[in-house]
């Protein structure tokens, strides 16, 4: 997996406009679609099997998909490499004490980008940009060991009320499996 500081994604809008308008177009029109055939569940905004799951963004993984789960079952959070950064926690915290959850999922994933980036990649945006982010990459080396520190900054977590039902597990994108990870 190749990341870049760079401006050498193609960014173009010969890239990103086809013949069939932009991808975002194509979502807008796929909802139109959606809009069509739906009916309202009348749901609240409280998760129906009480739970957050804190997941990577890759695009590899179809998480409701992946786990059984339903519209209205769960709240996902998700982000780079699904680690718990101070905004997760944020999300989380507002999930329990606003609207109910008790259980916390953490999944990570085989072939995560992350894994090939380094702390290194904030320098490099300094030195393209003029500006070091705030922000931590949160790049790791060990998937495993990750998802174990990430179960330790959720059950450390003053905020939240729940941590009895923590757990954290590896996705395989190859072979669609979760592994949980032993927290010890
Ligand atoms: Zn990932």
């Amino acid at each position: 997996m190749v990341m870049t500081t760079s401006a050498s994604v193609p960014t173009g809008s010969e890239s990103a406009i086809g013949r069939e308008g932009t991808v975002t177009d194509r979502l807008v029109e796929a909802n139109a679609e959606y809009a069509a055939a739906f009916t309202d569940p009348g749901m609240d905004a409280r998760p129906v099997q009480r739970v957050a799951v804190v997941a990577c963004m890759d695009a590899r993984l179809d998480l409701h998909a992946a786990l059984g789960l339903h519209l209205g079952d769960c709240h996902t959070i998700r982000n780079a490499g699904g680690v718990v950064t101070d905004d997760v926690i944020r999300s989380l915290t507002i999930s329990q004490r606003a609207l109910g959850t008790r259980s916390i999922a953490l999944i990570h994933h085989t072939g995560c980008g992350l894994e090939s980036l380094t702390e290194e990649f904030r320098h490099e945006l300094e030195m393209e940009v003029g500006q070091r982010p705030a922000w931590a990459v949160e790049s790791f080396r060990d998937v495993d060991q990750d998802v174990r520190q990430s179960m330790k900054r959720v059950r450390t977590s003053p905020f939240l009320l729940h941590t009895g039902d923590v757990r954290g597990f590896v996705f395989d994108v190859r072979t669609g499996l979760l592994r949980e990870v032993d927290p010890a």
